[in-house]
This record gives structure tokens, C-alpha cells and sequence, in this order.
């Protein structure tokens, strides 16, 4: 006999039954039904806890003080250029290569310096176009982060933009059980790479080939879907992490892999769920 993991359902089904297919294991426990996977994953979801964000505490030097100090601005350009970001509201970095005033390399080098990563100069957005690493648009968008290399040895190059987004990193290796290497870029050459990651893809080949990104309304609209996709597989591992306002599970099994992410801050106040 084979009982449901779900709590509050825990009904008793004959093996043959569940050799035969029925019901969904997930992470190892079994469930009878779709019901079931929706209830638990909702619940799991509620009780995920934030990851630890390993964000340095020590303040990172500033900008210009790092510019100047290897020569890469004037200080009397320096000064023109923070007068210019107080109406601009633009980032320093972004302002001085808009006056021309440093090259846009110069700032990405000094900022990777500041944050003790590695950097690009030049990148070439055709390297993204098969999208390695096979993450969705969306999902790359809303990381912050591109691969721009297909995994190699558990390790996966990333670019991104200063600040390095650590709790991005975080979430991606959770989700991959990649080591994330983070490689700075100008933000121009970012929107570039993003813009160009996973464009040979063909269209019709995307679910097959690219995790599929949904954006959850709630937590109890992620459980849903998760459910939904889950339950139409006998096998499936799903891996959760919570940052910052937002949570990312990643569903995997039997060709399917899919990433979900929910704004959390629009389910506040969940509703008390009933099981059956
Ligand atoms: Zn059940």
C-alpha cells in the first residue's frame, strides 16, 4: 500500500495502482492527486524561508574615488559630472561615459575592482543566442543575470551589471546547483546580451528547449501551476528560494523544466487553506 504525503489527506492506495501511474513523487514522497500536490506546494511555498544574501558588509569604495585614483577621470571632470548626475539621477558611471568623459571599459573595470569580480570589455551578444545554460528571457530579465557560456563542470559564467546582484547568484545556483561566476558588463552591453539570449531559438522549439518562466500572481496561483505541470508527471523534483520580495521554484522531471516566480508582497495575507 502507498499512502498520500499530503497532510490532512494521508489516504491509503493499493501499490499496483501507483506502479501503474497514478498520483505524482515529488522530492520523493508521494501524492494521489493533483489536489494534493497544490495544497503541499502552497503550504512549502508559505514556509520558505530568504536565503542568505553573503552581501559584504564592508562599504564598497566609491566610484569616482576609484576613477581618480587610477587616473581614468580628471578631477575636474569628475566634479562636472557628479553636478550633472544630481539632475540627471543617473548612476556616476552611466553620466561620465554619457559626457564622454571616461570610457564606458574604464568604469566597468573600476566597478569590478570595487566588487572583487571579474569583468568584460567587449562582449559579442551572438554567443548568447542558443541561449546557454537554456534559462527563458524572462527568467534571465528578471535575475538580472545572462550565461554566456553553457555550464561546464557545475560552473556558469554570468554577466551582469555593478551592483553584482548577489542574491540573483544566490537563487540561480540554488535553482541550477550551478556555481555562478559573475562577470561585469556596461549596462549597454548588458541590454545587448539579454536582449540577444536565446534569440536562435526557434519559437515552436522554446518549451523543449528553454525552462519555461511563468510570473505567479500569488502564491496560491504558483502552487496551481506548479500542481498542474507536476501532477501530469510521475516524477518530479522541485526546488524553492525566497529573495528579497520574490520567490523562485524550479520544477524538473521527465523533460519538464520549469521556473516559477511570485511577488510575494501581493499575498500578504494568504488565505487559510482548506485540503479537499
Ligand atoms: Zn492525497
Amino acid at each position: 500500500m502507498a499512502r498520500c504525503s499530503a497532510e490532512g489527506c494521508q489516504r491509503w492506495y493499493p501499490d499496483l495502482l501507483v506502479r501503474s501511474g497514478a498520483g505524482t513523487t515529488i522530492d520523493s514522497r508521494w501524492f494521489c492527486s493533483e489536489g494534493c500536490v497544490e495544497t503541499t506546494t502552497r503550504r512549502r511555498l508559505l514556509d520558505a524561508r530568504p536565503m542568505a544574501s553573503g552581501i559584504p558588509t564592508v562599504p564598497p569604495v566609491r566610484l569616482g574615488v576609484l576613477l581618480r585614483h587610477r587616473g581614468a577621470v580628471a578631477p575636474g571632470d569628475l566634479e562636472l559630472a557628479l553636478s550633472a548626475q544630481q539632475q540627471s539621477g543617473m548612476k556616476l558611471g552611466e553620466q561620465l561615459a554619457l559626457m564622454g568623459l571616461v570610457d564606458a571599459g574604464a568604469v566597468v573595470k573600476a566597478l569590478a575592482e570595487q566588487a572583487g569580480v571579474a569583468y568584460l570589455t567587449t562582449v559579442e551578444p551572438s554567443m548568447v543566442r542558443d541561449a546557454p545554460g537554456h534559462l527563458s528571457q524572462g527568467a534571465v530579465r528578471a535575475l538580472g543575470l545572462v550565461p554566456i557560456r553553457e555550464p561546464e563542470n557545475n560552473k556558469v559564467k554570468v554577466a551582469c551589471t555593478a551592483p553584482v546582484p548577489r542574491v540573483a547568484c544566490g537563487v540561480l545556483r540554488r535553482l541550477t546547483g550551478w556555481t555562478v561566476e559573475p562577470y561585469l558588463v556596461s549596462d549597454a552591453q548588458w541590454s545587448a546580451l539579454a536582449q540577444a539570449y536565446g534569440e536562435s531559438v526557434h519559437e515552436e522549439n522554446k518549451g523543449d528547449q528553454l525552462a519555461e518562466f511563468i510570473k505567479a500572481s500569488s502564491l496560491s496561483d504558483a502552487a496551481a501551476r506548479i500542481a498542474s505541470a507536476a501532477s501530469r508527471r510521475r516524477t518530479v523534483s522541485m526546488t524553492e528560494a525566497v529573495c528579497g520580495p520574490f520567490t523562485w521554484v524550479r520544477v524538473r522531471g521527465e523533460g519538464l523544466v520549469r521556473d516559477v516566480i511570485v511577488d510575494n508582497e501581493e499575498d500578504a495575507c494568504p488565505a487559510v487553506s482548506t485540503l479537499h
